[in-house]
């Protein structure tokens, strides 16, 4: 299996007008072309030549389709073809604060579909666990689960399916200890879910926790004498996940964190009501309620999104100016640098044929899954 993509492909080094060889083995062999600027892209991308993106990477997936990672068997299959059809290439499963018992459900439901893609699907890169080491007074939409970290139970979800990041909230007692011992198990660790102090965070950047989960969402905000867990993440991160769904972030909040912290990156954080109509869905075993393009509890806090990649980066481009290129980098590749995984999140020969094909609006025309061509004939 061969093919060629042609149009405006995206490389790390800057647009090509020219054409990207896929390989049998769904790597990228080959991108051939005359370089081409931004503003030639944009004023000249056409049916014929549309733009070459590389695939979307999204690190905080919980469902989609009336489907949750927490559910584990056949879900997560599902859960993935579908936000392939919204131009996602790779993504992390993520689990809900819960009993140990449900985490194993979900792991593993989750562990043969991390070591072999299914057809028709995003790569599963393995399991990010949001909780349940985080803090009960920053629940945020998760059920009152929160435990300080065993690593023994890590250990124990380790086995079903590969864990790649874990939220934890520092100040919880023997939390700061974990990160080390996580660390140097190859996980990297993200804080959130927080009601640590700007020296909380700093200690916890210290011993090696390298990101935010969703950055201003669920930790403590930023004032000039009491700069909180934001104030540490715009101070010293060089990574953090955003929700740019224009509902959980203002933009403006999102233009600071944008100048702040050099690789912040776009998640969705999407729940099972995501490619569905309003009503009512479970986030885990909670209830929630869709409607008008937010995921809540019936008090009223938001629970997780309806955002797909594609729109993360139409949001990012139309609605707040960012130059393309920079839009695909914190949809792509910086999620990748903080997985340290170089073949995925660039267009570049050797790399992983993941990509999307857009128009001139930034509507999807084409996916690529290492080198296999989704079929978007029924994406919702
Ligand atoms: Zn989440």
């Amino acid at each position: 299996m061969t093919a060629t993509l042609q149009g405006f492909i995206l490389t790390p080094q800057g647009f090509v007008a020219g054409t990207l060889a896929i390989d049998g083995a769904g790597r990228v062999q080959a991108i051939q072309g005359t370089p081409a600027t931004e503003a030639e892209v944009r004023n000249e991308s056409k049916a014929d030549r549309p733009i070459i993106l590389p695939g979307f990477i999204d690190l905080h997936v919980h469902g989609a389709a009336g489907r949750d990672v927490m559910e584990g068997g056949d879900a997560a299959v599902q859960i993935a073809r579908r936000h392939a059809r919204h131009g996602t290439t790779c993504l992390l499963a993520t689990t809900m604060t819960a009993p140990v018992e449900d985490l194993e459900q979900a792991l593993a439901g989750l562990g043969g579909l991390c070591r072999q893609r299914a057809p028709q699907a995003a790569r599963v890169l393995g399991v990010h666990l949001e909780g349940p080491f985080i803090s009960a007074a920053r629940l945020g939409a998760q059920p009152d689960f929160a435990r300080p970290v065993r690593l023994e139970e890590i250990q124990r979800l380790q086995e079903l399916a590969p864990i790649r990041l874990v939220t934890i909230a520092p100040e919880v007692p023997g939390n700061l200890e974990a990160i080390g011992h996580l660390v140097a198990a190859g996980i990297r660790v993200q804080i959130g879910h927080t009601q640590g102090t700007y020296e909380d965070g700093v200690a916890a950047l210290e011993r090696g926790a390298r990101g935010f989960t969703h950055l201003f969402n669920a930790m403590t905000p930023l004032h000039h004498r009491l700069p909180g867990m934001v104030g540490a993440a715009l101070a010293h991160a060089e990574y953090a996940e955003l929700i740019p769904d224009l509902l959980h972030v203002h933009p403006g909040a999102i233009r600071v964190a944008l100048r702040a912290i050099p690789c912040a990156y776009c998640v969705t954080d999407s729940t099972s009501a995501t490619g569905m109509p309003d009503g009512e869905y479970k986030l885990g075993r909670q209830p929630v309620t869709k409607c008008l393009g937010g995921v809540r509890l019936a008090d009223g806090t938001l629970a997780g999104s309806t955002l797909t990649m594609d729109r993360a980066l139409r949001n990012l481009v139309d609605t707040m100016g960012l130059p393309l290129a920079d839009a695909s980098r914190r949809t792509a590749a910086h999620a990748a640098d903080f997985l340290a995984l170089a073949d995925r999140g660039r267009l570049a020969p050797g790399a992983w044929a993941d990509a999307v094909v857009l128009d001139r609006d930034l509507q999807l025309q084409a996916v690529h899954v290492e080198g296999e061509a989704i079929e978007l004939a029924h994406a919702a």
